[in-house]
């Protein structure tokens, strides 16, 4: 035995032991059986005789027979193995935990053994046994060395790995290697990932699984024998410090029960892999929290840029679509009368009438619950009407204590989103809110600011889309441009705030001079237009010549205006592009034409 190699012919040696017994006391047949605790019954591991060797004869009673041993230091012609009785001594080999094999001999002529004395052959059943149990023990310490340094190594190899794939992978062949007959499977509790070559099965609540599931939840080991089927399984859970990550299921063919050490070696290897799959799935969730809280960061910065609503929208939006493969997502806003609108940067899809009962749900929802929505199968939910999106998850807006709107995130498949999904959107729409809220204001004021903040008139684009509507809807109308004369005179003169005032004075007498229905409004810096609908271009112009009269003789410091006067009507083809023209260049030949005067282009 080359014990510093670890190199033990422990089957010659055997061999050799039983050979010298043979020849010493001239027998026949020196047999040793030993007992094998996988598959419950005895096989013969060494014989003097050559064809009996490892021959595994059908000894499953002999296996339980063997206690009968117990107590006795040898038999001879007379034993209770009635398996053995071509063998007339019989030497039992104990070990602590009991007996463990026989030697059997075969007398070359009958009586020979009885010459020797009970002493000697007592004697030499110890020194047979003291023998073997060495050998057999030197033999079990140098695999059992073998295999640990195996789990070393596997060991070494899961903590330097942070992939779960890798340590599911090095568990397989680990065990493989060092019990290849028999059958693995991981069993793995949420596993959404596709490991191609692993032999993964979902470990499912049913009563199929009632072992694995018991250890899963346990956290122990279980088995499942099945006598019949000559069949055993073990299920190890992969167990790390916080929690269970699956399930190790070993099914060994043509075995009844798993001896003690080996259940050990394996739940070992399971608790291992358990540790390395913790670290590994941290190590991933970690590196996950860092890639949320940079979107999230980054999402921040770009808001608080002050882009424009629009922009912001859209980048929200591509944000989104990338960290959660989204098929739909919409900005959602609440207007004071308590409608919906979409923001521009919402998908598309939210202008069309599907998105509405989305949005209605989701509206609904949120003023119920007042908090964001989770759903993972809308056709659940008992709506009417077909649901293209099954997966839904909604985050109120929320500033000042008051929703401003929500956001709508939708797709096809259900249950697509994951629960830490739907966190990182709500982190998202919460570090955003303000800035959306700002951006939102802005625009929604500066589209709601109809009128001019110095004149008090209308805005420019108000006076746009009213004629537009009038344009529509009536018969003829009657445009004027006015235009104050000399203005720069008046601000050289007398400063720009004077200017202001009297600009102010004019609209006044604009605001004065014309009816509720009739638009006057600031056209641009001291250019100021008034529309009147349904008016006829008679009527138009005496209303330009009484203002021009008005200016004239009220403002103070005084100044005069000149103005354009243009008209439209029904049965023409005529657009407001054109009617601003003609009333331009009605103004330019007022101006040219000696100023404080009106000109008519119609
Ligand atoms: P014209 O008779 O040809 O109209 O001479 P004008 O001096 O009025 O010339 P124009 O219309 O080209 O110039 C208008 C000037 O009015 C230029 C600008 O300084 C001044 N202005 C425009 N908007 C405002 C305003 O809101 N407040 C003040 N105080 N001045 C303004
Ligand atoms: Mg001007
Ligand atoms: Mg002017």
């Amino acid at each position: 035995m080359d014990l510093v190699n670890g190199n033990i012919q422990y089957g010659q040696f055997v061999l050799t032991m039983l050979g010298e017994i043979k020849r010493s006391l001239a027998l026949k047949e020196v047999t040793l059986l030993k007992r094998d605790d996988w598959k419950q019954h005895v096989f013969i591991e060494a014989s003097t005789e050559s064809g009996l060797d490892n021959h595994i004869l059908n000894f499953e009673k002999l296996y339980t027979d063997m206690e009968r041993a117990a107590g006795k230091s040898y038999f001879y012609n007379d034993h209770p193995f009635p398996e053995l009785q071509e063998y007339q001594a019989i030497l039992p080999l104990k070990e602590k935990a009991g007996i463990t094999g026989l030697v059997a001999v075969k007398e070359e002529t009958a009586g020979s053994l009885s010459g020797i004395g009970p002493e000697a052959v007592e004697l030499l059943a110890r020194e047979c046994t003291t023998l073997l149990e060495t050998a057999f023990n030197l033999n079990k310490v140098v695999l059992e060395e073998k295999r640990y340094k195996q789990l070393f190594k596997v060991t070494e190899k899961f903590h330097s790995s942070m992939s779960m794939d890798a340590v599911l992978e090095e568990i397989i062949k680990t065990l493989m290697e060092v019990y290849p007959s028999f059958i693995y499977y991981l069993m793995l509790s949420h596993d959404n990932n596709n490991h191609e070559n692993l032999p993964i099965k979902d470990l499912e609540y049913d009563s199929e699984n009632a072992a694995a599931m018991q250890a899963f939840v346990t956290g122990t080991v279980q088995f499942e024998d099945s006598v019949p089927a000559k069949r055993s399984v073990l299920y190890a859970p992969l167990k790390g410090k916080q929690g269970v990550y699956g399930v190790l299921q070993v099914i060994t063919p043509n075995s009844l029960v798993f001896p003690e050490n080996e259940v050990e070696f394996i739940s070992l290897l399971a608790n291992t892999a358990g540790s390395a799959l913790e670290n590994a799935q941290l190590y991933q969730q970690s590196k996950k929290l860092i890639s949320d809280l940079q979107l999230i960061n980054e999402t921040s910065h770009r808001l608080n840029s002050n882009l424009r609503l629009s922009e912001t929208m859209s980048y929200m939006r591509e944000q989104i679509v990338k960290s959660f493969n989204a098929s739909e997502i919409g900005f959602i806003f609440l207007l004071p009368n308590g409608e919906v609108k979409p923001l521009t940067g919402s998908s598309a899809f939210f202008q069309t009438k599907e998105a509405e009962q989305y949005i209605r749900y989701s509206k609904k929802k949120i003023d119920i619950d007042k908090e964001s929505l989770f759903i993972g199968d809308l056709t659940l939910q008992k709506m009417d009407g077909k649901m293209r999106f099954r997966s839904l998850m909604a985050v109120p807006m929320i500033q000042s204590n008051s929703m401003r709107g929500f956001a709508v995130v939708l797709q096809e498949e259900p249950y697509y989103f994951s629960f830490e999904m739907f966190k990182l959107l709500q982190s998202l729409i919460h570090h955003s809110s303000l800035a959306l809220a700002n951006s939102m204001l802005r625009e929604e004021l500066e589209k709601m600011v109809i009128t001019d903040h110095l004149t008090g008139l209308y805005s420019r684009s108000y006076l746009d889309e009213k004629i537009l509507q009038s344009m529509d809807d009536d018969e003829e109308g009657t445009f004027i441009l006015i235009d104050i004369d000399d203005f720069k005179k008046v601000n050289d003169t007398y400063g720009h705030q004077v200017g202001d005032e009297i600009l102010v004075q004019v609209a006044d007498l604009i605001h004065g001079n014309i009816r509720e229905s009739d638009i006057g409004a600031r056209w641009g810096g001291e250019e100021l237009a008034i529309y009147l609908p349904r008016l006829s271009l008679q009527v138009g112009v005496s209303i330009a010549q009484r203002l021009l009269e008005k200016v004239s003789e009220l403002s103070n410091p005084k100044v005069t205006i000149s103005c354009g006067v243009s008209y439209w009507k029904k049965d023409r083809t005529d657009d407001a592009k054109a009617l601003f023209k003609r009333a331009d260049e009605a103004l330019y030949l007022a101006k040219n034409t000696g100023k404080n005067r009106v000109e008519v282009l119609n």
